[in-house]
C-alpha cells in the first residue's frame, strides 16, 4: 500500500518523559507506516529549552502561526525540583503558557467516551466540552509581596498622560498583591470561538464567571459575550435550535453536575484549567480527553491534556514495564492530521485520521486497554496490556479496517 501524501508540514513539538517515549512509538507504530509524514520538528524537551534559553519554544509558536497546525507532546513545567534534576539556569516558563500567549485563542477539551467506562457522574451520557480562554488573568499576572505599613494602589497612565488610581489596600500587616489584565479583543475572539464551535457541533453554549463579585473585570466578559451573541449569533443559534446562556460560576457548577452533558461550557482561563481536570477525571481518565487550542486567526495546536506521566517514566527508566495510556496523544495526532488534510484538501489524510480514531476506540471496546482504564472498565473480557502492546493492538485493528 502506498503511503498517504501530505502537502504542508505539521509543526511537531516534542516533549518530555513518558509522553516523549510514547510520542516516538506513536509515530513509529501508527503514523509513519501509513503517512509520508511531513513535519517541521521542534524539540521542546526541557534539555533543549535550557540549551536554547527557551528560544525553541518561541520559535515553535512562530512556526505554528506560519503553517497553521501544530501537534504538541506534553512538556515539563519546571519547579524547584526540576531546577536540580535538569541543572537549569532559570525556571523556564510553561511552554503551554508561552504558546497560548503567542497564539491567543481558546482551548477546547472534550472527553473521549468508550463503552465500559462509566463517568463518575452516571447521568453524563454525552460529552461536556470545556472551552478555556487561553489568554491573560492569573497566567499573565504581576505579583508582589507587601510589607506591613505599605499602601498598595492601582495606577493607570492614560494615553493623554493623565492618571487614574484606586486603593487596593493599606497593609497593617505583611501581605501580598496581584495585578491581572485581559483585553476586549481577546475576550471577543474567545466569545466568537465558543459560538462558532457551538454552531459547528450543534451544542448549547454555557458561559460562567463571578460577575457578582468582580463587577468590572468579570462583568466585562459577561457583557462582551452578550453583545456578540445578540448582534452576530442569536439568529443562527435559533435557526440551529441551540441556546446560549450565561450564569454565575457557582450556579454553573451545580447545573453541570445535574446535567446529561452535550454542551460547551465556556470558562475563563483559571476556571477552565481547573474544571477541565475535574471533567476529565470524572469521565474516567485524563488520558481520555482531547485538547485543541484555536486561535482567532484560525491557527490550531493539538495536544494531550495530561502531563508527562513522570511516575511511569521513572519505572520505564528502571526497565520496569509501564501501561501508560496513549489515547490523548494519539488524538492530538489525528486531530492535527485531519485539520491539515482539511486545510490542504487531502481527503485521504482526513479519512486516515477518522479510521485511526475508530481503531483506537474499537480496540478499547474489544477489551484491550492500559492500566488506568482497566481499573475502571466494566467490560467482562477486559485485558490489561503494556504501553507498546496497546499501540500494536491499535495497529492490528487499523490494518483490519484498512484491508476490509
Ligand atoms: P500527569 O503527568 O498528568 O500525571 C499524573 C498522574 O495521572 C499520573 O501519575 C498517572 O497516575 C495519571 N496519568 C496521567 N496521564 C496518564 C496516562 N496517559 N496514562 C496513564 N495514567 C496517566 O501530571 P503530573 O505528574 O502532575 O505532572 C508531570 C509533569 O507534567 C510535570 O512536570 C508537569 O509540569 C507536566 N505537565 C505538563 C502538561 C502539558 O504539557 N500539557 C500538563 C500537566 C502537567 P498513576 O501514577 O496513578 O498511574
Ligand atoms: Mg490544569
Amino acid at each position: 500500500m502506498s503511503k498517504i501524501q501530505m502537502k504542508t508540514p505539521l509543526v511537531e513539538m516534542d516533549g518530555d518523559e513518558m509522553t516523549r517515549v510514547i510520542w516516538q512509538q506513536v509515530k513509529d507504530i501508527l503514523i509513519l507506516p501509513y503517512v509520508d509524514l511531513k513535519t517541521e520538528y521542534y524539540d521542546l524537551g526541557l534539555k533543549k529549552r535550557e540549551e536554547t534559553k527557551d528560544q525553541i519554544t518561541l520559535d515553535s509558536a512562530e512556526a505554528t502561526k506560519k503553517y497553521g497546525v501544530a501537534v504538541k507532546c506534553a512538556t515539563i513545567t519546571p519547579n524547584a525540583a526540576r531546577m536540580d534534576e535538569y541543572n537549569l539556569t532559570q525556571m523556564w516558563k510553561s511552554p503551554n503558557g508561552t504558546i497560548r500567549a503567542a497564539l491567543d485563542g481558546t482551548v477546547f477539551r472534550a472527553p473521549i467516551l468508550v463503552k465500559g467506562v462509566t463517568p463518575y457522574i452516571p447521568t453524563w451520557t454525552k460529552p461536556i466540552t470545556i472551552a478555556r480562554h487561553a489568554y491573560g488573568d492569573v497566567y499573565k499576572n504581576t505579583e508582589m509581596v507587601v510589607e506591613k505599613g505599605s499602601k498598595a494602589e492601582l495606577l493607570v497612565t492614560k494615553p493623554d498622560g493623565s492618571q487614574e488610581t484606586a486603593l487596593i489596600h493599606e497593609f497593617k500587616g505583611d501581605g501580598i498583591i496581584q495585578g491581572l489584565h485581559n483585553l476586549d479583543q481577546s475576550i471577543s475572539s474567545f466569545a466568537r470561538a465558543c459560538f462558532n464551535f457551538g454552531l459547528d457541533t450543534k451544542q448549547d453554549v454555557w458561559f460562567s464567571t463571578k460577575d457578582t463579585i468582580s463587577k468590572k473585570y468579570d462583568h466585562r466578559f459577561k457583557d462582551i459575550f452578550a453583545e456578540i451573541y445578540e448582534n452576530e449569533y442569536k439568529d443562527k443559534f435559533e435557526a440551529a435550535g441551540i441556546e446560549y446562556f450565561y450564569t454565575l460560576i457557582d450556579d454553573a457548577v451545580a447545573r453541570v453536575i445535574r446535567s446529561n452533558g452535550g454542551y460547551i461550557w465556556a470558562c475563563k482561563n483559571y476556571d477552565g484549567d481547573v474544571m477541565s481536570d475535574m471533567i476529565a477525571t470524572a469521565y474516567g481518565s485524563l488520558a481520555m480527553m482531547t485538547s485543541v487550542l484555536v486561535s482567532p486567526d484560525g491557527v490550531y495546536e493539538f495536544e494531550a491534556a495530561h502531563g508527562t506521566v513522570q511516575r511511569h517514566y521513572y519505572k520505564h527508566l528502571k526497565g520496569e514495564e509501564t501501561s501508560t495510556n496513549s489515547v490523548a496523544t494519539l488524538f492530538a495526532w489525528t486531530g492535527a492530521l485531519r485539520k491539515r488534510g482539511e486545510l490542504d484538501g487531502l481527503s485521504e489524510l482526513m479519512s486516515f485520521a477518522d479510521k485511526l480514531e475508530k481503531a483506537i476506540i474499537d480496540t478499547i471496546e474489544s477489551g484491550i486497554m492500559t492500566g488506568d482504564l482497566y481499573l475502571i472498565s466494566t467490560l467482562e473480557n477486559k485485558k490489561k496490556v503494556n504501553t507498546t502492546e496497546f499501540l500494536e493492538a491499535v495497529a492490528e485493528t487499523l490494518n483490519k479496517s484498512l484491508n476490509s
